[in-house]
């Protein structure tokens, strides 16, 4: 695997970094190493990464901006191919828009408003990048991605490139075909529609007061750590069973939000797992509901 890792260096596909901390690379600020992270200059780069690796049996996974990922303390074996500058472009063309994967989900919302464009209002405040808003059908204030998605490019395990549409994506509440099957989203095109630019701004302003008064957007956090239960919301149990304060390490219950999990300085993965594993644990107990997690737990245990 050395000598394929040194490959990819020596190729100039991208940017190369060796053992490289994901803790960095996540908004939780928490993961051990990456054997290799790559951040590939455009598609072409990454279909030829992805050709090589498959080529030699390297095992790969995908990173977007990690503001839904809890990487483990040992790190992810193999290779990281992180979405990045070759990726970072947007395109409007009358209602459609057209992004890279590495384009800011927030930054997005903020172009279709200025445009003049609604429906993206409920990804104000979701800081991820497009592909990974894909990936999870990311969702908000009663909509989602599902609502204005028309297409993506992906690159699937193969190296081959197939464009998907709705329903080829099969979403579902944070859930997209994606997790099935292996493959990076290059671009993806969402269809708007014309809108009134002041009253879109005004959602806008109204959505981010209302995430800057229920949400610890000042620490370093994942946002919801598990996923709203059928007709209930994850929140509302873990605060009713008294669990807002409660702390593992570093690692906190926010008291300001009881479903978010702070990392209030060196918290370790495993002290998020453990303070996780608490919370399930009670919620079951005191309420019969399962919770289970919305941010993905990659990496080696
Ligand atoms: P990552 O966390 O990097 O990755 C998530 C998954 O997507 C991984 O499996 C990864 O492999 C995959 N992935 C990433 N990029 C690609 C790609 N190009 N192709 C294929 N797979 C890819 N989420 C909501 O839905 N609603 C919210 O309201 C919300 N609020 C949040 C508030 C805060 C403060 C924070 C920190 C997070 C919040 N989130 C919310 C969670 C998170 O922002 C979203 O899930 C976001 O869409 C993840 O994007 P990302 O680029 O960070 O993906």
């Amino acid at each position: 695997m050395d000598a394929i890792m040194a490959e990819l260096e020596r190729n100039g596909w991208g940017k190369v970094l060796f053992q490289e901390p994901l803790a960095k690379h996540t908004t939780w600020k928490i993961g051990g190493p990456a054997d290799c992270l790559i951040i590939p200059n455009g598609i072409e780069e990454l279909v030829s990464t992805i050709r090589l690796l498959n080529e030699h049996d390297v095992p790969w996974t995908s990173l977007g901006r990690g503001s839904n990922m809890l990487v483990s303390d040992k790190g992810i074996r193999g290779v990281v191919i992180k979405t990045g500058a070759g990726l970072d472009f947007v395109e409007f063309d009358g209602t459609t828009v057209r992004a890279g994967a590495a384009y800011s989900f927030i930054k997005l919302a903020v172009m279709a408003s200025k445009a003049g464009l609604t429906g993206l209002e409920f990804a104000g405040g979701i800081p991820g990048t497009v592909g990974g808003a894909v990936y999870m059908n990311a969702g908000a204030h009663g909509s989602d991605v599902s609502r204005i998605f028309k297409s993506a490019v992906i690159v699937r395990e193969t190296g081959e490139i197939v464009t998907y549409g709705l329903e080829d994506m099969a979403f579902s509440y944070r859930h997209s075909i994606l997790h099935e099957q292996q493959g990076i989203i290059v671009e993806a095109t969402f269809e708007l529609e014309q809108g009134d630019r002041a009253q879109i701004e005004s959602v806008l302003a109204a959505y981010k007061e209302r995430r800057l008064n229920t949400q610890p957007l000042q620490l370093a956090c994942a946002g919801s750590v598990f996923r709203n239960p059928p007709g209930d919301y994850a929140a509302r149990l873990i605060e009713e069973a008294g669990l807002k304060g409660l702390r593992v390490g570093a690692a906190e219950v926010s008291p300001l939000h009881a479903n978010f999990i702070v990392n209030t300085g060196q918290a370790k993965a495993e002290d998020v797992l453990t303070l996780m594993a608490q919370i399930k644990r009670t919620v079951q107990d005191r309420y019969g509901v399962e919770l289970v997690p919305e941010v993905l737990v990659v990496g080696e245990r």
